[in-house]
């Protein structure tokens, strides 16, 4: 039995992947950030599923607040499952800001850049010792790396930063038999980036005329990618980056 440490998994895409990770079998230690109660859903369904889980509040963009929060995963690790290490480390919290370049600010940078860069880089580095050799990491990243659409300059640059990441943690980690991967969903149905996708038919129907498959992304699509990534048969994947897309802007 495998342990899986998914963050953002109160909604959209994160929780799928802890659902999904559940169905595979896997333990879970899920974060939320606003969403309590939503935490707290998904851990009655992953109980429901006969595995085990956790939820424990994380800001992403909170990087002084990481040393405590390692402390409460090690805290839950000993407390439910007797152990003192984690398997699998799902790097998914984000948030999305939609702004011209001319016009993005740069508190809108920070904001992203706190937590998709600087959140990713920093949490992973202190969850490091407490992952366990021969475990594994995915870092969420975005098609929006790959191909440019108006309005995502700082989100597309921090997620190609996250790609190139991914690919210096696979290195650095190979001799502690980590593998690094990055999943890169296209536009998926979820609230980010205050629903577009999901709620706006126009923005819904160009995507999908741009998509191989003929539709837009739903949370499952990227919750059984990640738990097919992260089942052994995947294990010889190494520092790569899965386009998890349908087939957008082929
Ligand atoms: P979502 O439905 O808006 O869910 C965002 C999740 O991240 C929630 O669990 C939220 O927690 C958490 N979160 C937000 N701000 C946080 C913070 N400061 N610290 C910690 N957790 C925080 O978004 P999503 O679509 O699932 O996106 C998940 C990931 O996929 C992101 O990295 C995003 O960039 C990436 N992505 C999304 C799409 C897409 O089209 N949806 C495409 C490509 C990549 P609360 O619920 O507690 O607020």
């Amino acid at each position: 039995m495998s342990i899986a440490l998914v963050t953002g998994a109160s909604r959209g895409l994160g929780k799928s992947i802890a659902l999904h990770l559940a169905d595979a079998g896997n333990d879970v230690i899920i974060t939320y950030n606003s969403k309590q109660a939503e935490a707290a859903e998904v851990v009655a369904k992953v109980t429901a599923a006969g595995r085990k889980a956790v939820a424990l509040r994380l800001d992403a963009g909170d990087h002084k607040g990481f040393p405590a929060f390692a402390d409460r995963v090690k805290t839950a690790l000993a407390q439910t499952w007797q152990r003192n290490d984690f398997d699998f480390l799902v790097n998914n919290a984000g948030v999305g800001v939609n702004a011209p370049f001319a016009e993005t600010t740069e508190e809108q940078f920070d904001l992203l850049m706190n937590i998709h860069f600087k959140g990713v880089f920093f949490l992973t580095q202190r969850l490091l010792p407490l992952i366990k050799d021969g475990g594994r990491i995915v870092n969420i990243s975005s098609g929006l790396a790959r191909f440019s659409l108006p309005g995502y300059s700082a989100y597309g640059a921090m997620k190609g930063g996250i790609e190139t990441l991914t690919r210096y943690l696979a290195l650095e980690l190979g001799p502690r038999g980590i593998a690094v991967n990055a999943v890169a969903p296209g536009a998926i149905e979820t609230d980010f980036g205050g629903g577009a996708v999901r709620d706006n038919a126009e923005i819904n129907r160009f995507i999908a005329s741009q998509t191989a498959l003929g539709r837009v992304g739903l949370p499952d699509d990227i919750g059984g990618a990640v738990a097919a990534l992260l089942s052994d048969g995947c294990r010889w994947i190494n520092g790569q980056r899965v386009e998890v897309s349908g087939g957008i802007h082929l």
